[in-house]
């Protein structure tokens, strides 16, 4: 799976420009910043395939990537928790994300992406009240592994799983990821492939 090449298909900024519901989808979402492009790039062992298409303006989009004949689509989240974000951006924004995790039959799982220097924020919190909301599995998984202290990493991971300790229904294990040193990314393909083959 992840060793075919993946490209960029297209950035949608109304349900309606998404793609048939015709395979699996897992999508990232994040706080801007967090390393979503990093870790998709590592994740199918490109270096700018996500990064390309976060272009300045593009950024409130849904970005859909494939790979030829994988039974599996990835889909980018825009990053969220970006303050200086004007209010109706954010208000579209937050009205194509609801439309897009409520009304997906394929969309098999989220990836919520936490920063291991600072572990689960109110607006993660958030995302995860309107995944649990919507029925919508989904795994916590800390990135940038490598830059923090290994007593503050331990603290975010001891954060990340409280933060799913009480929630309605169970969800995987917190996955701590470092897209610098490749840590962990070999677990999360082999999430991945597991979630595309059923
Ligand atoms: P995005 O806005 O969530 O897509 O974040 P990016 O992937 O663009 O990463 C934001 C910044 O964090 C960039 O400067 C990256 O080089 C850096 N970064 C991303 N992942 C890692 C990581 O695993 N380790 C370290 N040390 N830096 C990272």
């Amino acid at each position: 799976l992840f060793a075919r090449p993946w490209s960029f298909i297209k950035g949608c900024v109304r349900i309606d420009d998404l793609p048939p519901m015709d395979r699996v989808e897992i999508a990232f979402a994040g706080r801007s910043n967090v390393g979503k492009s990093s870790l998709i790039n590592a994740l199918v062992g490109a270096t700018r395939l996500a990064r390309t298409s976060n272009t300045p303006g593009r950024t409130q989009e849904l970005n859909i990537f494939e790979a030829t004949d994988a039974p599996l689509r990835v889909v980018d989240m825009p990053g969220y928790g970006f303050a200086q974000a004007p209010k109706p951006k954010v208000e579209a924004w937050t009205r194509l994300i609801h439309a897009y995790l409520t009304g997906r039959a394929t969309l098999r799982r989220v990836y919520v992406l936490v920063d291991s220097r600072h572990g689960p924020k109110a607006n993660d919190l958030t995302v995860m009240n309107e995944l649990d909301g919507a029925a919508v599995s989904y795994q916590i998984v800390l990135t940038k592994a490598d830059k923090p202290p290994l007593r503050d990493l331990e603290k975010a991971i001891a954060a990340a799983r409280a933060a799913i300790s009480k929630r309605p229904a169970a969800h995987p294990e917190v996955l701590v990821t470092s897209s610098e040193t490749g840590a962990g990314i070999d677990q999360l393909r082999t999430e991945i492939h597991r979630l595309a083959n059923h």
